[in-house]
């Protein structure tokens, strides 16, 4: 029996946890996960994902602790993803469908902590934050801040926006540093009990359609979604403000990038708004703010033995709700092509070649077209504008090619392109 092939995942967000889930029942591989935090952490706020994300999920193990957690759009408006309204008055504007999954999503910290127990005691190493990479001819060393390190023969890089691990790919490539960039978005966050929302819509005279169904509520420069999570007993709001009078925001270094909010400045950063919106806002009592960052498309994602993925190498503006989805997408390509033993064990350069031919192309497209989705919604695209009837129109059918890509051919793809490499190097040797 040859040695296990040593799989180094670094951070334990979604997506690192998502690949340790997808990775650990193969004896052929010895998959080690190392979190900076003293424990797993995500917040108590809601994250939606696509059909795409939630087939990822499913093929990563851990459809059954997303489906007894997850909300879903309830009858007989089951397949929708978000009804599509105008701030002054809430009049719709239209209604993007997702047939048989609709708006699907769950608690992050409740979907985190499910995935966490799945995985085997010991895989995971708490407090180790990586701090650099070397590079063996066949190997990489991952270098932690308490001065320890681990030897792997493949890295996967999960450490999120702010990876430690991310400008080692970049130099290796020849590139520069990429740092993460803040978008002039902000958003407030909070959670309502939908009893609560309920009696405030009724005595408002807003209609409690919209808090049943998912909700995106769009004007000028700032948009509103709300959709429910833990069974409807919560709503999930998101209330984004973007200051576009800067071509090249700056957030002010060494501010944090989340605060605690007051209601009132949220009420004020809406104040024309109309009252459903306002109800809604108004319901919420401690709202945190968040500074949004992306980071710009990268011009690879694999450098010797390491891989980024999740946001590390992709983080984006969150206005498709498919920024985890895309780590998710990275997390079930790689635990798919591993769990081939004649992959993991000869093949690992050609895998992560793959992995940045047919992964980062499409990441780099939900990245672009995430950012488009902001000007859209807030009525800045330039085709559409603030005419109602393009808008609703353009948004019932823009998010489709997300969902409906197909995961198991690119892993086919990808497949090919090891076999064709192999085929390569054996011609050549003979
Ligand atoms: C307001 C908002 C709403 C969003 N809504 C959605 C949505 O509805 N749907 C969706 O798909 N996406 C959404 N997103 C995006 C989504 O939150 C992220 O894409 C996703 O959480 C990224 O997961 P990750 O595992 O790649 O990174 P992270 O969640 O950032 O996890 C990184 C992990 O690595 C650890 N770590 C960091 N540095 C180190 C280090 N040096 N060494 C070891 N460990 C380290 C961290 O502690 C953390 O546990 C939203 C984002 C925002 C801001």
């Amino acid at each position: 029996m040859s040695a296990p092939v040593r799989v180094a995942i670094v951070g334990g967000g979604i997506a690192g946890v998502g690949l340790a889930l997808g990775l650990k029942d193969h004896a052929h591989l010895d998959v080690k996960l190392f979190e900076s935090a003293r424990a797993f952490g995500e917040i108590g706020a809601g994250v939606s994902f696509g059909a795409n994300a939630v087939r990822a999920i499913t093929g990563l193990g851990m459809g059954e602790p997303y489906a007894a957690l997850a909300d879903h759009t309830p009858d007989p408006w089951r397949d929708i993803w978000f009804e599509w309204r105008h701030s002054d008055d809430a009049r719709l504007l239209g209604t993007s469908r997702a047939p048989g999954v609709g708006q699907s999503s769950v608690h992050r910290a409740d979907f985190l902590d499910a995935l966490a127990t799945r995985l085997p005691m010991g895989m995971t190493q708490f407090n180790k934050r990586a701090t650099r990479i070397e590079h063996g001819a066949d190997s990489a060393r991952v270098h932690f801040a308490d001065g320890t390190d681990h030897e792997a023969d493949i890295v996967i890089a999960s450490d999120g926006i702010k990876s430690n691990l991310r400008d080692d790919v970049l130099r290796g490539l020849g590139q520069a540093p990429v740092a993460p960039r803040f978008t002039g978005t902000c958003a407030y966050r909070g959670m309502i009990e939908s009893d609560r929302l309920r009696r405030a819509f009724e005595a408002a005279g807003v209609d409690t359609h919209l808090i049943d169904v998912p909700q995106m509520i769009l004007g000028l420069d700032a948009h509103i979604l709300s959709f429910p999570v833990k069974q409807g007993r919560l709503i999930n709001v998101v209330a984004f403000v973007s200051d576009r009078s800067d071509a090249n925001p700056q957030w002010p270094t060494g501010q944090s990038w989340v605060r605690e909010a007051s209601r009132r400045e949220m009420l004020e950063a809406f104040a024309h708004w109309g009252v459903a919106a306002r109800t809604l806002l108004k319901c919420i009592d401690t709202p945190t703010h968040w500074a949004l960052h992306e980071l710009a498309q990268l011009h690879g994602y694999v450098h010797g033995r390491l891989a980024l993925i999740g946001d590390a190498a992709h983080a984006m503006l969150p206005h498709q709700g498919a920024g985890a989805g895309q780590g998710l997408e990275d997390a079930y390509f790689f635990a798919q092509l591993l769990a081939d033993p004649a992959i993991a064990r000869e093949r690992l350069p050609e895998l992560l070649a793959a992995y940045d031919a047919v992964r980062r192309p499409r990441a780099c497209r939900v990245q672009q077209t995430s950012w488009e989705a902001g000007e859209l919604y807030e009525l800045r695209d330039p085709r559409v504008g603030d005419e109602d009837a393009l808008l609703g129109h353009t948004l019932e059918t823009r998010f489709d090619w997300i969902w409906n890509h197909d995961l198991d051919a690119e892993v086919a793809t990808a497949r090919a392109r090891i076999d064709a490499s192999t085929k390569v190097e054996a011609d050549r040797t003979v």
